[in-house]
């Protein structure tokens, strides 16, 4: 098991690590023109279960380290883990006072749970361990047993008052849907108050980008080809945005010549399987897309672009299991399809 939980994690990172060297020489790719870019100061590091590296252009000197400490502070209180962080504390205890900014983080994602009708689900977390994801240590569980945790699967039931949360018996939260998005957006704002114009972070699968490239042209954010972990199928240009993708690729298993992934549908408690095998987002927090990537990704194809349509404040892409892309309208311009690839802009 132990073996399993370091393998999974080591291809985690191994992933995670390509992805963030791909990111950052698409993104610097082009910056090289007539005017030189000033140096970047830029830290890699593991954190939140993947690996995060930090690219940062102007501002003081010390905002980089800022930026890590931060991090680290919020992975200490988020993490499920970590015995000694609030959520794991809540989950044990049953109540919790939280710190200001995890009560924050709390009362956004459970407002974001219900804005996409209970497609994202922070009570999820007792059926992603079911099937080993938390551990490495995979299994299918009977239908008995998902019946019997699906009962305590329900987001409404999170109690918030003040800065103290409270869960009924046998149910847990996990916030790892979109914690790396709230850090993303923490993170840009406290590099702003130190005066950095332009920045890279890339959070693992998460990209977050402050500002334009040094040269004042777009962020230029690779995405993945679910089915090649090698490929893109396409590149977003962005400023001031958050990148977000979920996909069934990140963390999966495979028995019986069927493949599960992490990404779960809390009306069955299974993998979802709606079709689709990567969603993008691209919106100005990186909190709402991290929690859309997961909702759209539960959603499936047809329901993400009624979402889309219904809120127009977020773009996406999305990339479906037979290989075709969807992008809205919105990103027709800012996306550069791979060759080969066939692309449908969706219309309002
Ligand atoms: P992401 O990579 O942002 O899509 O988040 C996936 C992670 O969130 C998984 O590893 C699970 O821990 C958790 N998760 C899986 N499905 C859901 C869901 N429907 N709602 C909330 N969290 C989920
Ligand atoms: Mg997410």
């Amino acid at each position: 098991m132990r073996r399993s939980l370091r393998k999974d994690r080591a291809e985690a990172r191994t992933f995670a690590a390509f992805s963030a060297l791909f990111a950052s020489f698409l993104a610097l790719f082009g910056a090289f023109g007539c005017t030189p870019a000033p140096e970047p100061a830029k830290t890699t590091f593991a954190a939140m279960d993947t690996v995060m590296t930090l690219t940062v252009y102007g501002g003081e000197a010390d905002a980089l380290a800022a930026a890590r400490d931060r991090v680290l502070e919020l992975e200490s209180r988020l993490s499920v883990t970590d015995p000694d962080s609030e959520i794991a504390t809540l989950n044990r205890d049953g109540t919790a006072a939280l710190s200001p900014d995890t009560a924050e983080l709390l009362r956004r994602a459970l407002a974001l749970c219900a804005q996409v009708d209970g497609a994202l689900d922070i009570t999820i977390y007792p059926v992603v361990r079911a099937w080993g994801f938390t551990t490495g240590d995979y299994t299918v569980p009977d239908e008995a047993a998902l019946s019997a945790l699906l009962e305590k699967v329900d987001y409404t039931k999170v109690r918030l008052e003040g800065d103290t949360a409270s869960l009924p018996a046998g149910s847990e939260i996990d916030l790892g849907a979109v914690a790396k998005g709230w850090t993303g957006d923490e993170l840009a704002a406290l590099l702003r108050e130190e005066g950095v114009k332009s920045a890279l972070l890339e959070l693992g699968g998460n990209i977050h980008t402050v500002g334009s490239k040094p040269d004042g042209s777009d962020w230029r954010v690779a995405v993945r080809d679910p089915g090649d972990p090698e490929g893109y199928i396409g590149v977003v240009s962005v400023s001031d945005k958050a990148v977000v993708t979920s996909g069934g690729y990140e963390r999966y298993f495979e028995r019986d010549g069927v493949r599960y992934w992490h990404i779960m549908d809390p009306r069955t408690g299974a993998p979802a399987r709606s079709g689709l095998a990567s969603v993008t987002i691209v919106a100005d927090s990186g909190l709402y897309a991290d929690g859309l990537s997961t909702a759209l990704f539960v959603m499936g194809a047809e329901g993400a672009l009624d979402y889309w349509r219904a809120h127009r404040d977020f773009e996406v892409v999305l990339v479906s299991e037979d290989g075709s892309v969807t992008v809205t309208a919105g990103l027709a311009r800012a996306f550069a399809l791979s060759a080969g690839c066939h692309l449908t802009v969706a219309q309002p």
